[in-house]
């Protein structure tokens, strides 16, 4: 993959041009896997988040169809339609598209509500190539006669499963029907919940499907630790992380791999006083609900989850991420600790791993491309990775550290004896 560029990916001469005064040299993995689909015609189900350059991996196939096909403008229609949740993430695209487009000569706009919708259905009057929209205001303008949507080749729903959130699936049901059947589609979304697999099974045919991680560049940001810890102590060293006031750790998701799991911490946790929520597949919608809620509320400090329970938990202020298991798909890593740093801020995730998970280290490592500071312990031996431990608090990294929060030192949690009646294997 280290070859691709622009060009070896079919992206015409005047889009070129616009990236390269943007400075993109090399496309993102997403838009290496998905130009080429999508100049093909294909429909693409995209599983990627903000910060991918997923924006471009649509938008740059999407003007050079458009362009390749010059139409005359129809009133109130528009050839491509893109579907974004919010205003911001509509205007977001919007510049996008702006800049990429800048020397196609193509006619965009943007609708969206909480503004005077008379300049949008101004700027409808006489067509458009490209509409940008979120899906309240489209419905109102389209109810009104003010767009309409006979005319579209091009469709793209982004964000899909925060639509799904927003409570947006209904309108997108009604907008698609207003739809030609025949059109290329394609569907961004973060994660896959069932009812967006759905909406995607009745909107497209035969998609291709692509999935990526967010660029390492979100990784980096996020203070990454790696305490080597036997499976039966991890539970302790939780314990003393969460104890320790100099650690920081105010508010914090601790992963598991199993449900089973995740209860037995959870409730090792609030033995030692320590209020926490368990989340994970096998509480009711009501219980995860409250569980959600004393988290948010700050009622509970702790909030033990499952990779697949957390999905979608969008907390602000969570301080620290801590892996008391790590998963043994390096994506899901990306994932969870993209639970800390949200909103700008940077965060601290903090990976236990004991003797049979580091091979899942490896593979978390070569993935994000970004080796984790050893906090304490060492790799067992036998299963030594072929990098050597670097000492606690490597100076090469400890400025990362945005908030301040010194690991502890490793002697101090590796000579702790679990205390008496806490032993027991995890
Ligand atoms: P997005 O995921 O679409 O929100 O894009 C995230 C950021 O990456 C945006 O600021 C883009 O301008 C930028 N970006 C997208 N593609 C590239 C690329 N190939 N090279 C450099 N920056 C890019």
């Amino acid at each position: 993959m280290n070859d691709v560029t622009f060009t070896s990916l079919g992206v015409a001469e005047p889009l070129r041009r616009a990236l390269e005064a943007e400075n993109y040299t090399t496309p993102t993995p997403i838009q290496a896997q998905a130009i080429p689909v999508l100049n093909e015609g294909r429909d693409l189900i995209g599983i990627a988040q903000t910060g991918t350059g997923k924006t471009a991996a649509f938008a740059l196939p999407l003007l050079q169809a458009l362009a390749a096909n010059q139409k005359p403008r129809l009133k109130r229609t528009t050839r491509a339609l893109v579907l974004a949740p919010t205003r911001e993430l509509a205007m977001q695209i919007s510049e996008g598209f702006k800049t990429y487009g800048r020397h196609l000569g193509l006619r965009q706009t943007t609708v969206f509500g909480g503004v005077s919708q008379r300049p949008q259905v101004k700027a409808m009057e006489r067509g458009v190539d490209i509409l940008i929209a979120t899906p309240g205001r489209l419905l109102d303008l389209m109810e009104q006669d003010h767009i309409w949507l006979n005319s579209v080749t091009h469709l793209v729903l982004d964000e899909a499963d925060r639509m799904l959130d927003m409570g947006f699936i209904r309108d997108i049901r009604k907008i698609v029907a207003k739809l030609p059947r025949r059109r290329q589609s394609m569907l961004f979304s973060a994660t896959m919940p069932t009812e967006i697999e759905k909406l995607a099974r009745e909107l497209m045919s035969d998609p291709a499907r692509i999935s990526v991680s967010p660029k390492t560049v979100t990784v980096e940001r996020i203070d990454q630790r790696v305490y080597f810890v036997d499976a039966a102590k991890k539970r302790d060293l939780l314990s003393d992380l969460l104890s320790d006031k100099a650690m920081g750790i105010e508010r914090v998701i601790v992963f598991t791999r199993t449900k089973h799991r995740a209860n037995r911490v959870a409730e090792s946790l609030d033995r030692d006083g320590i209020p926490t929520e368990a989340l994970h597949g096998n509480k009711s919608q009501g219980a995860r609900q409250r569980a959600m809620d004393r988290f948010r509320r700050g009622e509970a400090r702790v909030l033990v989850a499952t990779d697949i329970a957390a999905r979608g938990i969008d907390v602000d202020d969570v301080t620290h991420v801590i892996n008391f298991e790590l998963p043994n798909e390096p994506e899901s890593y990306v994932h969870r600790i993209g639970r800390t740093a949200r909103a700008g801020a940077a965060g601290i995730a903090l990976s236990f791993c004991d003797a049979s998970e580091r091979g899942y280290l490896r593979d978390i490592e070569r993935l994000t491309k970004v080796p984790l500071l050893v906090a304490a312990g060492e790799p067992s031996r036998e299963t030594a990775p072929a990098r050597p431990a670097r000492p606690a608090h490597g100076n090469e990294r400890s400025n990362r550290n945005e908030r301040g929060a010194a690991a502890p030192p490793a002697g101090k949690r590796r000579s702790r004896r679990p205390r008496p009646g806490r032993s027991r294997a995890a």
